[in-house]
């Protein structure tokens, strides 16, 4: 920061409280602006394209500076919070008309990414998570906790290495995380790289007794740690009361179908590899919620499928109810979509910023309730009683609301219309005052005309001058003396005051005054009244969420046709019969999807799948997992019937998915997922291993994929779809006993390949790479020169019996080609380099793509 010349006392307020927020932008009240200094103010101009200028510009060193007007600041802070900034709003706490010299500033409120309350860039299905992680002594024990600071959800649990912190962080996609100082710089490193989040470290500590209940119960030590910590940072960052923050509740990642950072990613759960967004996901397609809070509940129960029988089949029963009571479900579905967000509207409750239109909506939703129960009471049969519970009408807040808040209320309190009448007498008295009060303006313009003569004399009202009698200059001469007290005079008239003009105005002004600040008082009182009921509604708002959850599962599977599967713990026999992937079936259509089974016996844990590329393999084990993850959600699966075993962990590696950020290969990445997976799974857990190896060379990657197969038979023994393009490993089928081939089938048609898409038992004839190059398009003599190659290899040769033609054999034909250019004669000899043997296929397509976009 530049010191060197003396700075204006103002400057010097400035620099002693941006000292204190260095990593945000302080938003520095000035008058209707809020300016920015130095090298904020240079940032700030670039990402919000605001002009750059400077304060004592004449001055040997100008103080950069820009501005925006405090009343869009909104739309300014929303795009810098979504870029990944902080900014500190600086307001003044003094009243410059009342004060002498400075008037004294302060930050009142610090808005980082992860605490925005009120924002376009919050979507309604999303939680936004801010996260706390701090460190035992030496780094193998991890305070872990995080809050949605919009709906009060605070949640926190101990973990025990940086993989599981890397997975929980992103498996929440948070957006900032306060850390500990005992952080190891490698953890925020892999942090950095894994999410787009922002670090807050070096706030100090502040105690606030607000808070001391929410840990009150935590019995572990770095719990309590790190939840005072993500307390802390709240309290320093928001400046109020944060009464709607819930309990904190401990949870165990291990009581949840575990599957890590890959598998969710390759698994597209929740976002699309390729585009990033919701579209063509399980989450889109589970989503037929109704409401906000179930549809960010939806996204939750995603990342955590059950692993318990009993709780997997209390969910599957309240599907099957309301499957079985198709009238009741859709009164349900209209009732749900008149409930808004309870959850955030309880949140603005507690923060103060919750207005009238708010709560004509919080009174709407609870109007849903007493219907939502009796639907819910009619199919109980058991298996809501939990829900139930929690299904409270809040009947006080409802009556409130409805007595106080006017049905179209603005949307600021600020000019009053807020309260209704008949609430509150005193409001009711001046409002009566206010409206006679019009009535006598009203007479007293009709006597002014009868008594003058003047017949287009009007009584009006402006804010400078308030009441006022005009008189056109023609009429002037019709105006009696004495009586009329000159107020101001316009081009063509003249403005007039008279005592009893004054007098309604002052009974008038007063009431107005009066009334607004009442209506004021009143709105903080109710609003104080329901916030007394915050902890009810949100237990109603996870009960409503639950519902909505259920019911979006109830129609998805009937709308697709799902099945109940039958789930057992600690059982190794998987039948699925029919299955289809839900999200190809419902882009391509029931009609398209050919269905496959995966029956494994308790005795099998490892499907080797061979078959030509393109063919389905992938799609099938994405299929298995999807089912897996859908079914331990509680929710109905895309097949003939099922019987399941309960999973604990499904382990992935599908897709050539480079981590271009952390910058490793596809072939690293590859062996750190497969690691993953020979590591941590168990014989009740679920491994997808696709084409594994084929990042490297042929002999070194079958020889990796042939022991990591038997590694898993002999020591791992969790159920494994492995497909590979490695025939050679087809014959393990006769020396591992739980190990079966299947493959796609494919037959051949005039040369070409039609794929059926359908698994069939025993392993692939033939791999039909050339015929899928095929089917790429590759030029056929290229094709031809393929096809003898393959020849003479399954003759048994392990180098091309029929030596390559060399140029200058060609020459012949050369000619034909003497029209080309250089760069097509390159490609050719390209061509002719190279080393068919060593390619996998995708490497093939690769160096087609490259060599068809140098020509
Ligand atoms: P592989 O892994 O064998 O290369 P994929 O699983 O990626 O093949 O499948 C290739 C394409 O085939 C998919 O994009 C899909 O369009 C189609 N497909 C796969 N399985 C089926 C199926 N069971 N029914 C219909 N089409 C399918």
């Amino acid at each position: 920061m530049p010191q060197k010349t003396k700075h204006t006392p103002m400057m010097e307020q400035y620099f002693g409280i941006k000292k204190d927020y260095e990593d945000a932008f302080l938003f520095y009240r000035l008058g209707d602006f809020y300016e920015m200094f130095y090298e904020d103010a240079i940032k700030v101009s670039q990402l919000l394209e605001l002009t750059l200028t400077s304060r004592n510009r004449n001055a040997d060193d100008p103080i950069p500076m820009c501005g925006i007007p405090h009343h869009a600041a909104q739309g300014y802070i929303d795009t810098l919070i979504e870029k990944g900034y902080k900014v500190a709003i600086c307001e003044q706490v003094e009243d410059p008309k009342t004060t002498v010299g400075m008037v004294k500033r302060e930050v009142v409120q610090l808005i980082t990414p992860g605490t925005v309350m009120e924002s376009k860039g919050l979507d309604a299905k999303e939680n936004n998570y801010l996260t706390a992680i701090v460190a035992a002594e030496r780094q193998q024990e991890f305070g872990f906790a995080y809050v949605d600071l919009s709906t009060g959800e605070l949640k926190v649990t101990t973990l025990f290495d940086e993989e599981s912190v890397l997975n929980e962080a992103s498996s929440l996609q948070t957006r900032e995380v306060v850390l500990g100082s005992e952080l190891s710089e490698s953890l925020k490193l892999k942090l950095s790289q894994r999410l787009e989040v922002v670090f807050s470290e070096q706030y100090t500590t502040t105690e606030n007794a607000e808070f001391n209940f929410i840990a009150s119960e935590l019995s572990a030590d770095l719990e309590q740690e790190v939840v005072n910590k993500l307390l802390a940072y709240l309290s320093l960052t928001q400046k109020r009361s944060l009464g709607h923050l819930q309990k904190a509740a401990v949870y165990q990642p291990t009581h949840f179908l575990k599957m890590d950072h890959y598998s969710k990613f390759n698994l597209e759960l929740s976002q699309s590899i390729r585009t990033g967004k919701k579209q063509g996901t399980l989450l889109w397609l589970l989503d037929e919620t109704k409401t906000a809070m179930g549809g960010r509940l939806l996204k939750q129960w995603l990342d955590r499928p059950l692993i318990q029988e009993t709780k997997i089949n209390r969910r599957q029963e309240m599907v099957q109810s309301l499957l079985d009571a198709f009238f009741e479900r859709a009164d349900l579905q209209t009732a749900m979509t008149k409930v808004y967000d309870l959850e955030r509207l309880a949140g603005r409750v507690a923060f103060g910023s919750v207005n009238g239109r708010d709560m004509i909506q919080l009174r709407t939703s609870l109007e849903q309730i007493p219907q939502i129960r009796q639907l819910i009471e009619g199919i109980n049969q058991g298996q809501w009683n939990e829900l139930l519970l929690d299904l409270d009408p809040v009947k006080d807040v409802v009556d409130l609301i409805e007595t106080a808040i006017i049905e179209e209320a603005p949307l600021t309190i600020m000019d009053g219309g807020v309260i209704k009448d008949g609430y509150n007498e005193q409001l009711d008295t001046y409002r009566e005052a206010m409206s006679h009060g019009k009535q006598w303006i009203a007479e007293m313009e009709a006597k002014e005309r009868q008594d003058t003569g003047i017949k287009n004399l009007k009584i009006g009202f402006n804010r400078v001058f308030g009441y006022y009698i005009e008189v056109t200059k023609g009429q002037l001469a019709n105006l009696p003396e004495g009586r009329y007290d000159r107020k101001q005079t316009l081009t063509n008239a003249e403005r007039f005051i008279t005592p009893e003009l004054k007098e309604t105005e002052t009974l008038i002004l007063e009431a107005e005054e009066k009334s607004q600040d009442l209506e004021y008082q009143l709105f903080l009182e109710v609003r104080e009244q329901i916030k007394a009921s915050i902890g009810r509604l949100q237990k109603l708002a996870k009960s409503v969420a639950a519902i909505d959850v259920l019911q979006s599962f109830a129609t998805v599977s009937e709308k697709y046709q799902y099945t109940r599967p039958v789930m057992k713990a600690n059982s190794h026999n998987l039948q699925l019969v029919e299955g289809r992937h839900p999200v190809v079936e419902k882009v391509m259509g029931h009609q398209e999807y050919v269905p496959n089974s995966v029956k494994m016996n308790p005795d099998t844990s490892i499907f080797l799948i061979t078959g030509p590329n393109m063919s389905g393999k992938s799609t099938y084990m994405r299929q298995l997992a999807l089912t897996v993850v859908m079914a331990q959600m509680g929710c109905f699966v895309p097949a003939e019937s099922a019987e399941m075993p309960i999973f604990d962990q499904i382990f992935t590696r599908i897709g050539a998915s480079d981590d271009l950020i952390s910058g490793q290969s596809t072939f690293m990445v590859e062996m750190m997922e497969a690691n993953e997976a020979l590591r941590h799974a168990t014989p009740n857990s679920l491994i997808l291993f696709d084409e594994i190896g084929r990042g490297t060379a042929t002999y070194d990657g079958m020889a990796l994929a042939e022991a990591i197969i038997e590694y898993i038979h002999k020591k791992v023994k969790a159920k494994t779809l492995f497909s590979t393009h490695y025939h050679e490993l087809t014959e393990l089928e006769q020396s591992l006993q739980g190990l079966v081939n299947v493959h796609v089938g494919a037959v051949e048609k005039d040369g070409d390949v039609v794929f059926l898409h359908k698994m069939m038992d025993g392993p692939a004839d033939k791999s039909y790479g050339i015929h899928v190059a095929k089917l790429a398009g590759l030029p056929i003599d290229l094709l031809e020169r393929a096809s003898t190659i393959l020849t003479s290899l399954e003759a048994g040769a392990t180098k091309p019996k029929t030596p390559a033609p060399s140029v200058e054999e060609e020459s012949g034909q050369l000619s034909l080609f003497s029209e080309v250019s250089t760069e097509e004669l390159s490609v050719i000899d390209t061509v002719k380099r190279m080393n068919l043997l060593e390619m996998t296929p995708m490497d093939a397509l690769n160096t087609l793509y490259e060599l068809q976009k140098r020509i």
